[in-house]
């Protein structure tokens, strides 16, 4: 069997959703697992519902919007009078709007954002399920929350791994010889069945559950670029493609940020030495990149730049030096409020971390530590890694750019810019 995993982008119409169509019948001798990201950007839009809601602002007309993006689609796939009843697709909008309409006073503000953003898979994977029926296919659709088991973190729910694998395997393997699945990315659930997350971006993710869970013959993930470039191409000019990646080497790259796969795709494949192909739903007969075991030497210098950073430093208040005790606090708390350090160096009175810029976390990490550091923070950064750098790449991107932190090491050259 094989998982095709389908983004945001590869189904953002309906002329996108015929054409993945498309793609999936030239598999017909396969059983395959579906995995639909939201529509478009319909996760950005919930997320901005949900945060409306929370403050109890007026979300009415972003809601319309949403409804109004999802219509147009129904109304152009459906337009044939076929035998099909989009019943489930209208619950889900009732569903949602009567989440909505209550009262969300006293509720967790994170579970409730995963309860809302999920309804964005939910109706993907129900309208392409029932326009992939609806054209002849044999397609069942499947509710990744039965399947796929997390602790409560909401937002950035992590997985059961036993339970997880085993409910895939004993729900799919055997159906899998009738029928292929759709399923969502991004969503689970916990043991009592309230929904979450995976993080965002997490839909590659839920590719290589599954794809680990039914010993896959391979992932494929299928993007709007021919393949893994070195560089973005909406960034830099000249990229150039990857036919063969390691697994080691595409983990790194997505570490730095390369958006191109989300970073927990690489390990449930590479324990399992599944191969992962990112391949193009714009031109489907190019093989793409194959990740796969192996080494593979002398590859070009690969640039990954990752927007929205701040460098938060950490001084001493007194006169002493930053010690390890004082590094093990920020530390315990970068831990405890799951945020990850993209790149961080100390000096003799402070330390100061490169992270992602999401404005309750550094807040809460500001409340935290402020009566123990005096801390400083910029944001709207940018971080430049280059791996396997070379000389005349650092200068193509450090050139003429106001750089606040500068890193290199033997193989990786790394810089934070306003
Ligand atoms: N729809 C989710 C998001 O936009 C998950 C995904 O696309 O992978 O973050
Ligand atoms: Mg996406």
């Amino acid at each position: 069997m094989k998982v095709f995993k389908f983004g945001g982008a590869s189904i953002k119409d309906a002329n996108s959703i015929r054409n993945m169509t498309d793609i999936v019948a030239e598999y017909p001798d396969d059983a395959l697992v579906i995995v639909v990201s939201a529509i478009g950007k319909t996760t950005n839009k919930l997320e901005q519902i949900f945060f409306k809601k929370l403050k109890d602002e007026d979300f009415s007309s972003d809601l319309d919007e949403l409804t109004e993006y999802h219509s147009i689609i129904i109304q152009d796939l459906f337009k044939e009078p076929i035998d099909i009843d989009l019943k489930p697709v209208n619950e889900l909008f009732t569903d949602l709007k009567s989440i909505l309409a209550s009262n969300v006073k006293n509720r967790n503000g994170a579970q409730l954002y995963d309860t809302i953003v999920s309804f964005g898979e939910l109706l993907s994977s129900t309208i392409i399920g029932l326009y992939m029926q609806g054209n002849g296919m044999k397609i069942n659709w499947v509710d990744a929350r039965s399947l796929i088991k997390t602790d409560p973190t909401y937002r950035e729910g992590k997985i059961d791994w036993e339970i997880t694998e085993s409910l895939i395997k004993e729900t799919l393997t055997e159906k899998l010889s009738e029928s292929n699945f759709i399923t969502q990315g991004f969503i689970g659930s916990t043991k009592d069945g309230h929904t979450t997350t995976l993080g965002r971006e997490g839909s590659d993710f839920t590719a290589a559950i599954f794809g680990a869970s039914l010993d896959a013959e391979s992932v494929t993930i299928w993007k709007d670029v021919p393949g893994i470039l070195n560089a973005d191409p909406k960034r830099f000019e000249k990229t150039q493609l990857y036919s063969n990646l390691s697994y080691q080497e595409a983990a790194e790259m997505t570490y730095y940020g390369a958006s191109v796969i989300h970073p927990k795709t690489i390990k449930p494949l590479a324990n399992k030495n599944i191969s992962l192909l990112v391949r193009s739903f714009k031109s489907p007969s190019m093989k793409g990149t194959e990740i796969s075991k192996g080494d593979i030497h002398d590859l070009p210098p690969t640039y990954v730049v990752k927007d929205k950073q701040c460098l938060v430093s950490f001084g001493v208040k007194d006169l002493t030096f930053i010690n390890e005790k004082n590094l093990s606090i920020i530390f315990h708390i970068l831990d405890k409020l799951n945020i990850k350090i993209n790149m961080m160096q100390n000096s003799a009175v402070s330390l100061t971390v490169c992270i992602d810029y999401r404005e309750d976390k550094v807040n809460k990490l500001l409340q935290t530590l402020e009566n123990d550091f005096k801390i400083l923070y910029n944001q709207d950064l940018q971080l430049i890694t280059i791996k396997n750098y070379t000389q005349e790449a650092v200068n193509r991107v450090s050139a003429n750019r106001d750089i606040l932190v500068e890193q290199r090491t033997r193989h990786t050259y790394q810089i934070v810019v306003k």
